[in-house]
C-alpha cells in the first residue's frame, strides 16, 4: 500500500455498484464537484458475478410519464427498462446498464482502486482513506461497497465443505444430480429453481421458511416472480421443500456430505451442499473467526468433521 497523498475530495463514494452509481448521479444533481467513486474492480462488478441464469426479481417498467421511477433505476432519467428493453435483466445486462449510466452522466469513477481503511482525521474535519494506490482525504465518505462480494461463508461448523450460492457461475453447468440447498430465501429459491430446471434433484431446507410467510416485506418472503417460478419447478417433481430444518453443521466422509439438523435429522448428499444463508458485508480489520450468527455445536467443528457416518436417512 502506498502512503502518497493522491487527492483531496469533498465526497468519496466507495463502490461503483447500484448504490455507488446512484449516489454519484445524485451528487451531480446537487452540484457537488469534487467527488469520486472509488471502485476496486470495475463498474457493476458484483452484478457481473451473478450466476448466469439469475435475473432481477423486481420488474423494470418505463413509467416516466407518470413521474414514477423504474423500480430498478438507480436515479432519475435512467430507466433500465428503456435502456435494456428487458423486464427482468440478468446480472451482466444490469452491469452494462450501470456502465452506460456512468458514461452518460459523466460520473468520475476511478476503477482498480481498493479501499483498505477509513480513519477520521485527528484535529481536522474529514477522513483519510487508505487505498491500494495511495491515500485520499475526503470531507465525507459514502460507503457503497455492498454485501454480495462479502458472503457469510461460515454460518455454522463445517460450512467450509459447502459452496456459497454467490460463487456459482452457472447453475446449469454445476456437475452432479442430487443437491441440498441450505436457505430458502431468494438466493436459495433461485438456485433450486435453476437446478431443478436443469433436471437435478433438490432438497430446499429452511429453519423458518420464507415460502410459507405471508408478509409484504420482500426481504422476509419470496417475491411473486420467484413464487411463480417455484410453483412451475415444483410440478417437475425435482424440488422437495424441507421446512423447519435448522442446519447445525455439515460433515464430510470420503466423497459424501452430511447435513446435520435439529431433532437429529440428517441429510446425505454426494455434492457439496449449496449455502444460501446470506452475506455479512465488509468488516474493516476482519481476518478470521466466526461471524455473529454462528451456531454453537456440542463438541468442536473438528469433532463434527471427522465423525463417521452411521446411517443415511434422507428425512
Ligand atoms: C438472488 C438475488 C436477487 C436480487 N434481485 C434484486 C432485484 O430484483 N431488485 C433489486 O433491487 N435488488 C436485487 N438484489 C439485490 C441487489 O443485487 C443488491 O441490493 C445490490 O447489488 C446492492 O448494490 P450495492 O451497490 O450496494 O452493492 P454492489 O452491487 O455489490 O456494489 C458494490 C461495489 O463495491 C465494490 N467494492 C467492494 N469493496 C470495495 C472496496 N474495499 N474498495 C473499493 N470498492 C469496493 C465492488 O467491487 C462493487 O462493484 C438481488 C440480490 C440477490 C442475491
Amino acid at each position: 500500500m502506498s502512503t502518497e497523498l493522491l487527492e483531496v475530495l469533498d465526497v468519496a463514494v466507495i463502490g461503483a455498484g447500484a448504490s455507488g452509481v446512484g449516489v454519484g448521479m445524485a451528487l451531480k444533481d446537487f452540484g457537488v464537484e469534487r467527488f469520486a467513486i472509488l471502485e476496486r474492480e470495475f463498474i457493476g462488478a458484483s452484478f457481473e458475478r451473478w450466476p448466469k441464469e439469475m435475473r432481477f426479481i423486481t420488474p423494470s417498467f418505463t413509467s416516466d410519464q407518470f413521474g414514477f421511477l423504474d423500480y430498478n433505476a438507480v436515479g432519475l432519467r435512467a430507466s433500465p427498462a428503456f435502456i435494456l428493453k428487458k423486464e427482468h435483466p440478468s446480472g451482466k445486462e444490469y452491469a452494462g446498464y450501470l456502465r452506460r449510466v456512468a458514461t452518460q452522466f459523466d460520473l468520475p469513477v476511478w476503477e482498480q482502486i481498493a479501499v483498505e481503511s477509513v480513519t477520521p482525521i485527528k484535529q481536522a474535519e474529514g477522513f483519510e482513506i487508505e487505498t491500494s494506490k495511495g491515500v485520499i482525504q475526503a470531507l465525507f465518505v459514502i460507503w457503497a461497497a455492498g454485501e454480495f462480494q462479502y458472503p457469510n461463508l461460515l454460518p455454522f461448523p463445517g460450512a467450509e465443505f459447502c459452496r456459497h450460492s454467490s460463487r456459482v457461475e452457472s447453475w446449469k453447468e454445476v456437475a452432479g444430480d442430487d443437491f441440498i440447498v441450505i436457505g430458502g430465501g431468494e438466493s436459495g429459491a433461485d438456485a433450486a429453481i435453476h437446478l431443478a430446471e436443469a433436471g437435478k434433484h433438490v432438497y430446499l431446507l429452511d429453519a423458518d421458511p420464507p415460502w410459507e410467510m405471508n408478509e409484504s416485506d420482500p426481504s422476509l418472503t419470496l417475491s411473486p416472480f420467484t413464487r411463480g417460478r417455484i410453483n412451475e419447478a415444483f410440478k417437475s417433481g425435482n424440488i422437495e421443500f424441507i421446512a423447519r430444518a435448522e442446519v447445525l453443521g455439515v460433515g464430510q466422509n470420503g466423497s459424501r456430505y452430511r447435513v446435520f439438523c435439529n431433532d437429529n435429522y440428517k441429510f446425505d448428499t454426494p455434492e457439496p451442499p449449496i449455502l444460501a444463508t446470506g452475506f455479512m458485508g465488509f468488516r474493516f480489520g476482519r481476518t478470521a473467526g466466526w461471524p455473529r450468527r454462528a451456531v454453537i455445536m456440542p463438541g468442536s467443528a473438528h469433532t463434527l468433521r471427522n465423525e463417521p457416518f452411521t446411517s443415511a436417512p434422507r428425512a
